[in-house]
């Protein structure tokens, strides 16, 4: 996706070559939010209105250089109640590279607190959704790439409040056109208002239409006018989803914010990611471990790489990969300020080892921008790598790896969290008050009863009768220590081709993994070992003669199941009574385009997240934060499609409409 193209004028502010009109005034761009925006959508008296842990969506057209987030920001710490939270959503067909945004932002000393939080985590590099977690996760931002109007109708939720900005109609009419007053509207619900800085005749003409309501005040500045107002005539349900996929997003147990509890079962990555999202939005949680201990299953390597496997074709996986890996990061990130030691964003090295491979890596090179990725020749890899390789191949220069299980206990510390090891679930079953969990604990049997129960125990899941329809699969795989050498320690970044080397930490390297569709055994084995050494022999020998070669001294490993799905999405959502649903939707055996009147009905209260395969680290953060904000009701911080495509219900829906007979 291509970056905007900028100039700075005399007075340093940034101005747009494409539309020939400045982002901003340097004399009084702040006030001009604040008179326009923030006070035209009346949104102090309305974040110190909000209720503990209540979420204020805020929605804006063209992102910009991030100024109107910035404010808005400022505004809801001042204004709003400590537990709750601002999720802000943003439009930007030309997005600012990070050093045009970094430079724009300088600009306000007064916000850099904040335009240095977001320039932290700010790599525009994908279209549709990048979702960011800032200030410990009580501010979201979801930037949505690409077209306004192509990307509001895939938005998942309510706005609130709507901040109509970008460029005039006079410069930029392809935004201002009745698609995007009616998509809008559609995202809205009667109490959510809008304000912008244009009364442009199109403007108010495509806002009362599409059912809003228009009040001229006086403009900022020179200009003599502004509108806002808010929605009066809620539209007819247009959405064009498949029906079957729908119900999902709804606030799930009806009970008020101070008493939302949840059960969650599994403390891997998947397990802790989900705990500490619903967390953070004032849900009381017990995460259930049948271990001693956290991420003692696949969460727990001592080392896990930030590794994107990523398609130019914009695939639904490949783009849910990019997100995942930039929200990871700015999670991460977060993390990282309080324990330094949590991940190292030391880079990642993915080798072209073949032709096949260096031309998709060619392709990725052409379609990401370079602070994304970069396609390198083999003498720039080595530089980075620290070792030389025999390969060329991509970069991603805010990619690294991660200490699993330390990022575990990191999201697991929490005020609403209780962590209950020792507790393996025998039986969920379903009454009126919600579920009853069977566990065996150390030698005795105990219940536990919750409205709301998310399953995230990875391949296990399916032993639970509800959830026994999803085809999740195990691979087993072996990764292996071992001992840094003078030769080793110079490697400063992890290096991929068949397999991957990371660089030592505490006088150790991880070296892995190995791939075994057929074995179900955990145990350490000699010959993986050896493949995993072979591995680096073949695609970065001089990596594996820095290791020692055959010498190499094996320190150990750990073999574990990679939890995975015949489409390599993660399975993520609220679960359907199977034996409704096949009643209900049994038209999906004969023509997918019968029209269905009613969405499926769930099994209330019961929620899945598993399935993520070999890259739990960049989709079990994103997938956490969906879910809860699903069972929260809240904007979906991925494209609606996505969400389908995440959707449980798929493998239901696909078995059906195969069975045509
Ligand atoms: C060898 C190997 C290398 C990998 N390398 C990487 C990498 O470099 N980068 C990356 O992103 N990903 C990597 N992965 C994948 C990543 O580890 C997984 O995607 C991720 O750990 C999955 O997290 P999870 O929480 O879904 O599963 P798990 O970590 O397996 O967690 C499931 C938890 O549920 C618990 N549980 C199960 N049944 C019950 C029950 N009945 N009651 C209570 N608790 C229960 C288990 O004990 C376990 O703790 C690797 C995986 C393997 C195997």
């Amino acid at each position: 996706m291509a970056h905007a193209d900028l100039e700075w004028n005399e007075n340093g502010q940034p101005v747009s070559t494409a539309f020939d009109d400045i982002y901003f005034s340097t004399t009084c761009g702040i006030e001009e939010t604040r008179h326009v925006f923030i006070n035209g959508n009346r949104l102090p008296e309305r974040f110190s209105a909000l209720n503990q842990n209540e979420c204020f969506t805020l929605a804006e057209t063209g992102f910009g250089t991030g100024l109107n987030f910035l404010c808005a920001w400022a505004c809801f710490e001042k204004e709003a109640p400590e537990s709750a939270r601002l999720h802000y959503i943003s439009t930007e067909k030309h997005p600012l590279a990070r050093e045009d945004l970094q430079q724009a932002l300088s600009i306000w000393p007064e916000l850099a607190s904040y335009s240095k939080q977001l320039t932290a985590c700010y790599i525009p590099a994908v279209e549709g959704h990048q979702h960011f977690s800032l200030d410990g996760g009580r501010i979201k931002l979801t930037l949505c790439m690409g077209d306004t109007l192509s990307l509001l109708p895939d938005l998942e939720g309510q706005v609130d409040a709507w901040i109509l900005d970008g460029f005039s109609p006079a410069k930029n009419p392809e935004m201002w056109q009745p698609g995007l007053f009616s998509a809008m509207a559609r995202k809205s619900h009667l109490n959510t208002t809008y304000a912008t800085f244009t009364a442009a005749r199109i403007v108010r003409d495509g806002l009362i239409q599409a059912g809003f309501s228009v009040e001229k005040g006086s403009g900022f500045g020179l200009k003599r006018e502004m509108i806002n107002g808010k929605l009066i005539h809620k539209p007819d349900d247009q959405t064009i989803r498949p029906l079957w996929y729908q119900g999902t997003t709804q606030p799930s147990s009806g009970m008020d914010e101070k008493t939302r509890s949840a059960i969650i079962v599994g403390g891997g990555l998947a397990g802790c990611n989900t705990a500490r999202a619903l967390a953070e939005r004032g849900w009381k949680i017990t995460l259930l471990e049948q271990h001693n201990a956290l991420a003692m299953e696949a969460s727990g390597n001592p080392q896990g790489i930030l590794y994107t496997k990523l398609s130019a074709n914009q695939t639904p996986l490949s783009r849910f990969i990019a997100q995942g890996y930039l929200y990871s990061i700015s999670l991460l990130n977060t993390y990282a300020r309080q324990q330094p030691d949590l991940w190292q964003q030391s880079g990642v090295i993915q080798l072209a080892i073949n032709e096949k491979v260096r031309t998709r890596h060619l392709e990725l090179a052409r379609h990401f921008p370079e602070d994304f990725l970069s396609f390198l020749s083999r003498e720039e890899l080595s530089e980075r790598a620290g070792i030389p390789l025999e390969h060329e191949g991509i970069y991603f220069p805010h990619a690294g790896w991660v200490d699993p299980a330390n990022f575990c206990k990191a999201l697991a510390k929490h005020d609403n969290i209780n962590v209950v090891a020792n507790a393996r679930l025998q039986s969920l079953k379903k009454d009126e008050n919600g579920w009853t969990l069977t566990l065996q604990s150390e030698d005795n049997i105990q219940t536990m009863q919750s409205r709301d129960v998310i399953i995230t125990c990875a391949k296990a899941s399916t032993q639970l009768p509800p959830l026994s329809y999803i085809p999740l699969k195990n691979i087993r795989g072996q990764i292996t220590e071992i001992s840094s050498t003078d030769k080793s320690s110079l490697l400063k970044t992890t290096v991929c081709g068949k397999g991957y080397a990371a660089p030592a930490i505490k006088g150790r390297h991880t070296i892995g993994a190995t791939f075994d569709f057929q074995s179900d055994s955990a145990e350490v084995l000699e010959k993986d070992h050896e493949q995993n050494l072979s591995m680096q022999e073949t695609c970065a020998p001089e990596i594996y003669k820095a290791l020692g070669g055959a010498q190499a001294h094996i320190l150990g490993g750990r073999a574990s199941f990679r939890c995975t799905t015949p489409d390599y999405m993660p399975a993520v959502g609220a679960i359907v009574d199977q034996a409704c649903f096949q009643e209900d939707f049994a038209m999906l055996r004969k023509n997918m385009k019968h029209r269905f009147t009613q969405p499926p009905k769930y099994l209330k209260g019961l929620y899945i997240n598993a399935g993520h395969g070999s890259r739990g680290l960049i989709t079990a953060p994103l997938c956490g934060e969906l879910l809860a904000a699903q069972m929260n009701g809240e904007c979906s911080p991925v494209t609606s499609d996505l969400l389908d495509h995440l959707n449980p219900t798929r493998f239901l829906v696909r078995a059906m409409s195969r069975n045509k007979t």
